[in-house]
């Protein structure tokens, strides 16, 4: 049943209830009262009978009175003048004794004493004498009329024989209707007569209330559905509305009819729907704003290596989804035990530097909120003032930056991750304290610093590797091309020196050949040590292939770089190398040649030392030589190689030597 037909029902049943019980409780009282009048009336009919029978019983018996009175001589002329005057219809004059049947005056019932007998005369007598002087009035239906008018009810005599109930005249079997008396007879009323109240038929009651009630109700029905209807209707605009809202509709809107409660009930879901949809805009925008940065991350994830942009893009992005204000992320140094600043945003203090400056901002791991993070690797949030050393802020939230953990054979557990800084945010937005969602998110974004920095440093190491050659731990022939290339260019654009040495173990086979080719290779790890050992820290060493070193000497003269060939020379000798317990003397030989003098790029300068170091072994080894000056015709270079490229055709280590070295070896 739908809520307008309960509704219908139920205002038919509040309605209509009263208006049957209210029906139904004055059909009984009208009923009551009724027949209390009915009582009432014959009541008094019955006393106006009985007086007006009375009264005829005393005009009788004043006729009788007078005629008995009355000379003997005028009596006669007495009767007929009371006759004509209407006191009687009927005056006899007869013997003196009265009947045995006294009472009964010739069958006519006696006024003074009833006994019964014929019902259409009534009559009283006097006696004088032996005269007994009779008055009649003969009841027809001018008398039984004018008593009905007096009594204002039907009057009909009731024959004693007759039983009780039935009306002389009717026809048997019919009752009359409405209320009835009946009247014995009695001294002055000799008449038995039944009194009957005309039927009295409540037109009003019984034809007109019906029709009331009938309208009424009708009126109800109407009225109770136009009240389900009216009542419903908005409750049916806002379930409409309210499935549209469901449906995503957000612009719908209900009309607000009346200012009631179901006015205020629509007013309330407009407004609950605009500020819905005003929630829904913002968190799209956001949602929007946040898939940018996210796109962004991805993108720079993807795409560069550069440590420090990605760390930026990340804490941006992570800026964004939190709505902080600031936000700052530090990565351990271990070797100094100290975080170390590498992107900041909205920092406050002494963290408001420029960018370039910010890794000067350092901080103990351990010490305050952030080196704390650092050193436990749980994250923390809070608000109030942090320690003097950090960033000044009013709420907080720093979580670790872990490097994934991944373990070193598949099934093994992952290792207890290592942290690698700490990523932190700074007074959100609104002043709200960081909850639990933000840091989730901002866990989110540190485990993405965390993978970018692990690799980054993964991505280093391997470019080290590939660079690095692994027995000596010296750069390798391919870093040798691209530095000598670099320094050159630098060398050239400031207008200095750049000295270069060739260095290569002299009779070193001889070494394989009678220790072992693992001696060989350790002779080879100790020559090294020993090279980087005797060199600054601006001057770098590589190993261009089997037992052949370069050594680049930036801003050195050829005097310079003789110096150093010297005392390289003279660091190997100076002590043989212990393998097994056996001293293994080595020595090496050093050509050397200085950039600009002895050529005009790198292959020319490479070419120069590789020529001196030639010119060092003919000598008898274990010196060095400086080279002649620059002679490209010596170097077998072609004229279309004069750009400056080392080009591996004429120096690779395994490959086939420069002929001029091979030569006269
Ligand atoms: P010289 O004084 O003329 O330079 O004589 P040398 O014996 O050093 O010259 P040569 O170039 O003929 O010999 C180089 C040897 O170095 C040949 C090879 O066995 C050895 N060698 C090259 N690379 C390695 C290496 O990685 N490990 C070892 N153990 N030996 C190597
Ligand atoms: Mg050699
Ligand atoms: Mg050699």
């Amino acid at each position: 049943m739908t809520l307008r037909g309960r509704l219908t029902t139920a205002f038919l049943v509040v309605v209509l209830g009263p208006v049957l019980l209210g029906s139904i409780f004055v059909a009984m009282t009208v009923a009551t009262v009724s027949r209390d009048r009915a009582a009432e009336r014959l009541d008094h009919a019955a006393t106006t009978v009985r007086t007006s029978m009375a009264a005829t019983c005393r005009q009788l018996q004043a006729a009788a009175d007078t005629v008995a009175t009355v000379p003997a001589a005028s009596r006669q002329d007495v009767v007929g003048r009371l006759i004509a005057r209407g006191l009687a219809t009927d005056i006899r004059i007869a013997g003196t004794a009265p009947r045995p049947d006294a009472g009964n005056i010739g069958g006519w019932p006696d006024c003074a004493s009833p006994t019964g007998g014929s019902m259409d005369v009534i009559a009283a007598r006097a006696v004088t004498g032996d005269l007994t002087i009779t008055a009649a009035q003969t009841i027809d239906d001018g008398f039984l009329a004018r008593l009905e008018a007096a009594a204002g009810t039907d009057v009909a005599i009731t024959a004693p024989e007759q039983p009780e109930g039935n009306a002389p005249g009717q026809p048997e079997g019919k009752q009359p209707s409405g209320e009835r008396r009946r009247l014995t007879p009695q001294p002055g009323q000799p008449l038995a007569l039944t009194l009957t109240l005309p039927p009295h038929r409540p037109i009003f009651l019984y034809a007109v209330l019906p029709a009331v009630v009938l309208a009424a109700a009708l009126a109800a029905v109407l009225v109770a559905r136009w009240l389900a209807h009216s009542t419903t209707r908005p409750l049916g605009e806002l379930a409409w509305a309210a499935d549209r809202v469901a449906d995503g509709d957000l612009d719908t809107r209900v009309p607000i009819p009346h200012p009631d409660e179901l006015g205020r009930l629509a007013a309330t879901f407009n407004r609950m729907t605009r500020e819905l949809q005003a929630y829904v805009q913002a968190l799209t925008a956001s949602r929007d704003q946040l898939r940018g940065h996210l796109a962004i991350l991805g993108e720079t994830l993807s795409s560069t290596h550069d440590l420090h942009r990605i760390l930026q893009v990340i804490l941006r992005t992570a800026l964004a989804a939190t709505g902080a204000r600031a936000g700052l992320v530090l990565l351990i140094d271990r070797p100094s035990g100290q975080l170390v600043a590498q992107c900041g945003v909205g920092l406050a203090g002494r963290w408001d530097v420029p960018e370039a400056e910010l890794p000067q901002q350092r901080l103990p791991i351990g010490e305050g909120v952030l080196g704390a993070v650092a050193a436990s690797g749980e994250p923390r949030r809070g608000q109030g003032e942090l320690a003097a050393s950090e960033p000044p802020c009013l709420t907080y939230v720093a979580v670790p930056i872990c490097a994934p953990g991944v373990p070193e054979e598949p099934g093994d557990p992952a290792p207890f991750p290592e942290t690698l800084g700490v990523l932190a945010l700074y007074d959100r937005v609104g002043g709200d304290t960081f909850d639990d969602s933000d840091l989730s998110t901002l866990r989110t974004f540190a485990g993405q610093a965390g993978v970018a920095v692990h690799n980054v440093r993964l991505h280093e190491e391997a470019q080290r590797l590939s660079l690095t050659d692994p027995l000596t731990g010296l750069w390798n022939y391919r870093y040798l091309r691209e530095s000598l290339r670099r320094e050159v260019e630098r060398a050239s654009r400031f207008g200095r020196m750049l000295a270069v040495l060739v260095l290569d173990l002299d009779h070193f086979k001889d070494v394989n050949d009678t220790y072992g080719h693992a001696a060989g290779d350790a002779v080879l790890g100790e020559f090294a040590r020993r090279i980087r050992v005797g060199l600054r820290e601006v001057d770098v060493a590589f190993r261009q292939g089997g037992e052949e070193f370069v050594v680049l000497l930036p801003e050195t003269d050829a005097y310079g770089g003789a110096i150093v060939a010297e005392r390289l020379g003279a660091a190997v000798r100076a002590q043989p190398v212990a393998i097994d317990g056996v001293q293994v003397p080595i020595s090496v030989s050093v050509g050397v040649a200085v950039f600009p003098e002895h050529g005009e790029n790198s292959l020319q300068v490479l070419a120069a030392a590789d020529r001196a170091l030639y010119a060092a072994k003919n000598a008898g080894r274990d010196t060095y030589r400086l080279a002649e000056p620059a002679d490209v015709t010596k170097s077998g270079v072609s004229p279309g190689d004069h750009d400056g490229d080392f080009d591996a055709t004429t120096a690779v280590p395994s490959g086939p030597r420069p002929p001029q070295r091979r030569r006269g070896r």
